[in-house]
């Protein structure tokens, strides 16, 4: 057995908290992960990793060089053909297996997740159920993919389409989603075959070197999945994707870098999947129901802190319903609790880094400095740890930054729309196309506005679009491809087809 054996001590879990935490941290693998063996870094570098509640450091992970990477690659290489030619119901029975076991762990990954990126610790049990519903989803998926049979119009050629493996794949993830970014890359990957090596983001590295953990335990073989945390992401990622064993690259995080990951593809004309960023529009009609579209508000603003590409990012409100909209969600946003996400009770938590609040304030301040008015929030808090308090802004004028910038903390900014025609020219006025919002009672409007919302997504009626079984993904400069759904998988084969002559 290549792997060394990996479990999270569940017996931990009847320990103070203190020594939980410190359990759950001793646990995790914190090397790379290249050929199915935890290794150092070559030049035996470390980075650290913190808790963004404290600012302390809660351990230190093997920072891979470039030699690493060409070490991973040459084994995800080595490994591609018999990886794809493994039997589809063989990768199928590995991502069941690693299914069943992120639900068995998951209070301990949960806490780990939340110890190092900072979520509440139901959302972190709540992404760790959607990660693995990537994994079960997948499983599924992978004994269907099939080909096609045609004749040509002249009736001379029988055509037969199949699908293959695109090749090695490289994997980019950020840290607001550390498990379910991964297993939406991973598990259809591994189902149609693909080798990968994972760059997760250096804020929250541990997260994945325990779902390398689980797949592995699951049976993954040596060289199909390889992991390289590191806080030199460009020496890696430069060199993977300029070596012609690469065959695609999976990138989710911000816009700027995946421009710039784009070109540097398209040197070797790779296959890409982007996520990038959003800029998403919540619309409230006068004919909604009020409470169900606060609640929805709640759940589009707050979840994940507000660090979510699928974050409301404007809630544009029809006139009639302004005010008591803006009231109701200032209310609900006051009584939010803050707090480290390990604490009971506590429902929002840090910010990833002090440059996260910094940038969080510098919205705020731009957006007030142009005539917004705060309905309540008091800015960042004094103290350690990264936490920004839950912000209702209404009177925003649209020439703020926020209105056209992703803001990526708790800020609500509310502004103003008269008709249907108005809005959707708000909400349309951006560079981004990952998701909006309605809530309306009017059936006719809502497809209306779903046909003309440039939007990979519209969730009508609900704060919340996320689904292993839905096609998840955007338009305009929010990205390239879908994640999920009968779609995810088609990211990672190519079609090929043979003509037989008759
Ligand atoms: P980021 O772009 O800073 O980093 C994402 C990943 O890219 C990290 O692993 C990082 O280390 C790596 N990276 C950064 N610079 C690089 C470079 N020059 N070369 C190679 N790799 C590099 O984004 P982030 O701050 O980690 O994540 C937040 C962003 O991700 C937001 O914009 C958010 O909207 C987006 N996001 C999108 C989706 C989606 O599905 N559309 C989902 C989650 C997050």
């Amino acid at each position: 057995m290549l792997y060394t054996t990996y479990k999270m001590p569940t017996e931990g879990f009847s320990m103070s908290s203190i020594d939980r935490e410190s359990h759950v941290i001793k646990a995790v693998p914190k090397e790379l992960f290249i050929d199915g063996q935890w290794r150092s870094a070559q030049d035996d570098r470390t980075f650290p990793v913190a808790d963004p509640a404290t600012g302390e450091t809660l351990c230190h992970v093997a920072d891979a060089s470039p030699r690493d990477a060409a070490v991973a690659l040459d084994a995800a290489a080595k490994a591609q053909a018999a990886w794809a030619a493994h039997p589809p119901r063989r990768r199928s029975d590995i991502l069941a297996r690693a299914y069943e076991a992120m639900l068995e762990r998951q209070d301990e990954l949960a806490l780990l997740m939340t110890l190092e990126m900072g979520k509440p610790l139901a959302e972190s049990r709540g992404e760790i159920r959607y990660a693995a519903d990537f994994l079960r989803w997948f499983s599924e998926e992978a004994v269907r993919v099939g080909g096609e049979y045609r004749l040509s119009p002249d009736g001379k050629t029988r055509f037969v389409t199949m699908r293959q493996p695109v090749g090695p794949t490289l994997v980019i993830t950020p840290w607001n989603f550390p498990m379910a970014m991964g297993t939406r890359k991973l598990a259809p990957a591994i189902a149609a075959g693909c080798t990968t090596i994972v760059k997760p983001a250096p804020d929250t590295p541990l997260t994945m070197l325990a779902l390398a953990a689980v797949l592995g335990e699951a049976g993954l073989p040596a060289g199909a999945l390889n992991v390289l945390p590191t806080s030199r992401a460009a020496d890696i990622s430069g060199p993977l994707l300029r070596d012609g064993r690469i065959r695609k690259l999976s990138f989710t995080g911000s816009t700027a870098v995946g421009r710039h990951l784009i070109a540097q593809a398209g040197e070797q004309v790779l296959r890409v999947s982007m996520e990038l960023g959003g800029n998403a529009p919540f619309i409230v009609f006068p004919d909604a129901d009020l409470d169900a579209a606060v609640d929805g508000a709640l759940l589009a603003k707050m979840r994940n802190i507000g660090e979510a590409c699928t974050a409301a990012n404007r809630f544009l409100i029809h006139a009639d319903v302004l005010a008591d909209f803006t009231d109701r969600l200032a209310v609900r946003m006051a009584g939010l609790s803050l707090g480290r996400g390990t604490e009971p009770g506590v429902t929002v938590g840090p910010l990833i880094n002090p440059r996260a609040v910094t940038k969080v304030a510098e919205l705020v301040d731009d957006a007030v400095r142009r005539g917004a008015r705060v309905v309540t929030g008091n800015g960042p808090l004094e103290g350690p740890g990264n936490f920004f308090t839950p912000t209702v802004l209404t009177e925003v004028p649209l020439n703020a930054r926020l209105v056209h910038e992703e803001i990526f903390g708790p800020i609500a900014s509310v502004i103003p729309f008269s008709s249907d025609n108005d809005v959707v020219g708000i909400a349309n006025d951006t560079e981004y196309g990952l998701v909006a919002y309605i809530y309306t009672r009017d059936l006719a409007r809502a497809f209306d506005l779903s046909d003309r919302l440039e939007y990979g997504m519209v969730g009508v009626n609900t704060g919340l679009v996320s689904n292993a079984a839905a096609p998840f993904g955007g338009i305009k400069h929010s990205g390239i491809g879908r994640e999920g759904g009968f779609e995810g998988i088609q990211e990672y084969l190519e079609t090929k087809y043979v003509g037989i002559a008759t």
